[in-house]
């Protein structure tokens, strides 16, 4: 069957917003010879990091690649527990299952679709070794009871803050809420790195150190006094004639290029307008289509800063199909349905999971519903969508 094209400005998530900057910056990345791991991800770094409020920075080639990193450097591994939420993009969950370690998915809230403390305390057991929240469609976990409740269990909490660079809780920025954060650039997020890309942030000199080697294959070279150097920082020559390379642990290459970070760079001077326009869109959502019988509209705590990655409705029960496929075939809008629920997913129900592990997300799969947003959404636009919805609910 033939489907029609969606309108293009009317497409899910065109996160990538490119200008003059980011064209000047890629043109003297050429010059440079466009490095790996150069100048510019070193600059991005730590920009990025002095944004987020925290120490260090670390590029990546994805969000995916940092979240493996992030376990890895922890010490996730087989025997291990780690906590999550099933309300994700399925890079959160596999950062873990990856590693050999056991997968527990813990309820979502229903008015956040953020995890519910609850209920990761009530799956938490001594062998959680970390806890995985995401800040889902770029509102912030309640980090506060899971600081504590990982605390008190000794495991540590790394944030999946794929959706939120920018986004506030407490006056905070996300990626400084938790021992590690993780951010992606993908082409679909808030800000974008020529398609794939990513950031860890820490304010943890020891777990920085442990992410900087095995981002590059744990290759160290030593100093004559036996000193340890990563990789990046320098090739040192043994005595007169040789040169040697030594692996401390299996690793990675997740090494992010200069390319990327200059255009990162230009993106993160821009990230705070483009989240703004992002929230002017979405409150002009909120005002629009307030009063629609049957249209719940999304929550936002009053303790963040929202910064709308995406803008999830629910619609009513049993009507979810219908709808997403009106929008797409009479309204040329694309929808989206974010997401199955992790633990529903082939790759998952192989290893064991199944419904009724988590029912407020298995019964709210069925209600929500992402409608486009992004920067370069036009007020005509927003008016199109609205008057669709409106039809159609
Ligand atoms: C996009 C996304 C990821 C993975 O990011 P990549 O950079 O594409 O690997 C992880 N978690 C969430 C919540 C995401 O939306």
């Amino acid at each position: 069957m033939d489907l029609p094209k969606p309108i293009f400005e009317l497409e899910f998530g065109h996160g990538s917003c490119y200008g003059e900057e980011e064209r000047e910056a890629l043109l003297d990345v050429l010059k440079a010879n466009a490095p790996s791991c150069g100048p510019r991800v070193k600059q991005f770094e730590e920009e990025f990091a002095a944004y987020c409020g925290c120490r260090y920075g670390l590029a990546v080639t994805s969000a995916t690649a940092g979240l493996e990193l992030a376990l890895r450097a922890v010490g996730v591994g087989p025997g291990d527990e780690v906590i999550t939420t099933p309300l994700s993009w399925i890079s959160t969950a596999n950062a873990a299952a990856t590693l050999g370690a056991k997968v527990v998915f813990a309820d979502i809230d229903r008015r956040t679709l953020n995890l519910d403390p609850d209920s990761v305390a009530s799956k938490a057991t001594p062998r959680t070794k970390a806890i995985l929240p995401v800040h889902l469609f770029g509102q912030c976990c309640d980090m506060d009871a899971l600081n504590e409740i990982a605390r008190a269990r000794g495991a540590v909490v790394v944030e999946d803050a794929a959706h939120a660079p920018g986004a506030e809780y407490k006056g905070r920025k996300a990626g400084s809420l938790g021992d590690i954060g993780v951010f992606s650039f993908h082409q679909q997020k808030n800000m974008v790195t020529l398609g794939e890309g990513g950031m860890i942030t820490t304010g943890t000199r020891d777990l920085y150190e442990r992410m900087l080697s095995f981002r590059s294959l744990c290759c160290r070279t030593y100093d004559p006094k036996g000193k340890y150097l990563p990789l990046d920082e320098a090739v040192v020559p043994m005595g007169k004639r040789y040169w040697y390379l030594d692996f401390d642990d299996i690793g990675f290459n997740y090494r992010m290029t200069d390319a990327q970070a200059a255009v990162g760079l230009a993106q993160l001077r821009k990230l705070d307008g483009f989240n703004a326009r992002r929230i002017e869109i979405a409150n002009r959502y909120c005002e629009l289509l307030q009063g629609i019988r049957g249209l719940r509209l999304p929550y936002v705590s009053p303790d963040v800063k929202h910064v709308f990655h995406a803008y999830c409705v629910l619609v009513e029960p049993g009507s979810k199909e219908d709808f997403m496929w009106e929008m797409y075939t009479a309204k040329r809008i694309k929808v989206w349905s974010h997401y199955m629920p992790i633990h529903l997913t082939t790759a998952y129900r192989k290893l064991g999971h199944s419904e009724g592990e988590c029912p407020v997300a298995e019964e709210l799969f069925h209600q929500y519903v992402s409608i486009p947003i992004h920067p370069r959404l036009s007020d005509d636009a927003i008016a199109y969508v609205v008057n669709s919805i409106r039809e159609l609910a």
